[in-house]
């Protein structure tokens, strides 16, 4: 510029000229390095806020801090964090509320109900929101004047919950995990477009590490679970018996996935009903104990009625994570249901149930998790235990049927071989007392041929459950041993002692009026003891031994119980 090199020879409009095109120059200059300046800055806090994330491992955390650096780099008023939901919803795809900040804690869903804002979901559609939301951009969903863009979708989701002006959506690999919302700035104001880049270049950052946050959880969920399964299986390999095989099943399953109860429901394949076998879970003693003895009557399923039924009908796990969408029966509030199935080689034996969520706290109580779910994972570990149960499920049921009377549910004579030796082999190994006792109705051809066939097996039903009433605890057993005979064993007593609880049922059963179709029926029974050791130490002999003095009391006039003769001496009655 050769009228640079002289100025002294500009007119003084040349040199005005060339000072306002300067101090333009210079001005345009000095936006550049503000706007650089800027840009440093907010790589700098990029840079920061992403180390400052990626050193969080865990997810409410990671969120939280996320949430606060934006918050602060806008000075918004709220914010929160949506996140797709990992429970089993079937096809649909929920975003929860997971993290907020500025925002009521509660909220009121469309039923007029407040519920805890944790609670709070929108689910995803095809509308055009969600269109925008799968683009990636950052999205403004209220304008200027507070009116939402989104009309449609923001009715249907109660969006105004949220009180946010800006989304931003979280994706990775192409897929939505969460949404970012915020609100308006504290003066009142939008963020405005200008400041999208930011927002979205610190939002992918993010959520590459939330993502990670999130595998992390899920895989330690998963390793955890097939540490349960293989727990689970090794534990029962060495069960054999019914009962504790369904109490063992259960309870891991409840406790695996911090379930508040859960039960199992064998199919009865008589009337084709699901029946409840077992129950257990953090409520209270008693009522699972009414349950599982049978003292609390449990409804029955027909296949396809209720979550339970479903399961069964469709062989499908079946869950219910939405509260309106679950009946609420009896006493306890029911926050969520899963069900599974339990198919033995693609037959079905019976479904698993199991309802609510807990947290264990540090001292080891158990408290309602209102907020908590059935996740995906759950799901999965719930049908892996109900699979590994259900052979062993059917081989016992089997097993149990096998030495289970019909008529009467004691054991049978089959049963009474299986343990009669081994229990008796224990008593000498320990030199421990046992009493065996033979009983027999009197006269029960007579009963049957005067009343009838059925009547005598009313009798007999009601017979044994007055026999099973005077077991003190399942170390006493009860057998069905013949047509009207029966048998009991004490471990622990000496005939003498039993001929005392014998002596008492006899004198019950005596004065007892048995009530069938309106008519009143009476009957007696004889009883013969022998004590293990006492009368004999081998186990056939001991068993003659206690035939012989219930003949004795037969022979006696019946209606007696008797003790076996010691050798040289003859049967002593009561
Ligand atoms: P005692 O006092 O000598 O024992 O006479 P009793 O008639 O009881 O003895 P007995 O052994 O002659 O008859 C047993 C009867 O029990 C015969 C049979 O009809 C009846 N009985 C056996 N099993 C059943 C059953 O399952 N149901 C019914 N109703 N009766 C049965
Ligand atoms: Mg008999
Ligand atoms: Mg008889």
């Amino acid at each position: 510029m050769d009228s640079s090199d002289k100025p002294h020879f500009l007119d003084s409009d040349a040199h005005d000229d060339l000072v306002r095109i300067l101090k333009k120059e210079i001005k345009a200059l000095k936006s550049k390095v503000i706007s650089q300046d800027i840009r440093i800055f907010e790589m700098q806090a990029l840079l920061q806020s992403g180390k400052g994330l990626s050193n969080i491992l865990y997810l409410n955390q990671l969120l939280d801090t996320f949430m606060a650096v934006v918050r602060e780099r806008y000075d918004v008023v709220n914010s929160a964090v949506i996140l797709r939901e990992d429970f089993e919803n079937g096809e649909r795809e929920f975003f929860q509320v997971k993290r907020f900040f500025g925002l009521d804690d509660h909220y009121e869903n469309n039923l007029g109900k407040r519920e805890p804002l944790l609670l709070f979901r929108i689910e995803k559609n095809n509308g055009l929101l969600w269109q925008l939301i799968q683009q990636g951009n950052v999205i403004s969903v209220r304008d200027l004047q507070k009116e939402p863009r989104f009309i449609t979708a923001w009715e249907r989701n109660q969006l105004s919950v949220l009180s946010s002006d800006v989304w931003c959506p979280l994706i990775k690999s192409g897929e939505v995990i969460g949404i970012l919302t915020l609100g308006e700035k504290r003066d009142g104001t939008q963020i405005t477009e200008s400041d999208y880049a930011f927002m979205q270049e610190l939002s992918s950052i993010a959520t590459t590490i939330i993502d990670s946050a999130l595998r992390y959880e899920k895989n330690k969920r998963i390793l955890s679970n097939i540490q349960t399964l293989y727990d689970f299986n090794q534990n029962l390999a060495e069960i054999n018996d019914f009962k504790i095989l369904c109490k063992e099943t259960i309870q891991s399953a409840v406790k695996a996935v911090n379930s508040q109860k859960g039960n199992i429901m064998l199919l009865n394949r008589n009337t084709g009903k699901l029946e409840l076998v077992m129950a257990w879970g953090y409520i209270d003693e008693q009522t699972i104990e009414g349950l599982n003895t049978g003292k609390i009557e449990t409804k029955t399923f027909e296949i396809g009625e209720g979550v339970a039924g479903r399961a069964a009908l469709f062989r499908k796990p079946v869950v219910l994570n939405n509260r309106e969408e679950i009946p609420q029966i009896g006493e306890y509030e029911t926050h969520c249901i899963c069900s599974v199935p339990v198919l033995n080689g693609g037959q079905l034996e019976g479904v698993m149930n199991f309802t609510n969520k807990i947290h264990i706290e540090a001292d080891g109580n158990a408290v309602l998790d209102m907020l908590g779910r059935f996740t995906k994972e759950d799901v999965s570990l719930l049908q892996g235990i109900a699979d590994q149960s259900a052979v062993s499920l059917h081989k016992s049921r089997l097993y149990s049927a096998s030495i289970t009377d019909r008529l009467t549910g004691l054991h049978n004579s089959r049963y009474f071989e299986d343990t009669y030796y081994e229990l008796v082999a224990k008593s000498l190994v320990e030199a421990r007392p046992l009493t065996l006792a033979l009983l027999d109705i009197d006269h029960f051809k007579q009963f049957n041929d005067r009343y009838g066939h059925k009547a005598g097996d009313y009798i007999l039903k009601s017979v044994a459950q007055m026999f099973q009433d005077i077991k003190r605890g399942p170390q006493d057993h009860a057998y069905r041993y013949g047509g009207e005979e029966f048998c009991l064993v004490f471990p622990e007593l000496s005939a003498e002692e039993t001929l005392l609880i014998l002596e008492e049922f006899r004198q019950k059963i005596e004065a007892h009026e048995f009530q069938y179709e309106n008519q009143t029926l009476k009957l007696t029974v004889s009883i013969g003891l022998a004590e293990c050791g006492l009368h004999s130490r081998d186990a056939r002999t001991l068993f003659n031994l206690a035939d012989d003095a219930l003949y004795e009391s037969k022979r006696g006039g019946r209606n007696q119980v008797r003790i076996a003769k010691l050798e040289g001496q003859t049967v002593r009655s009561a």
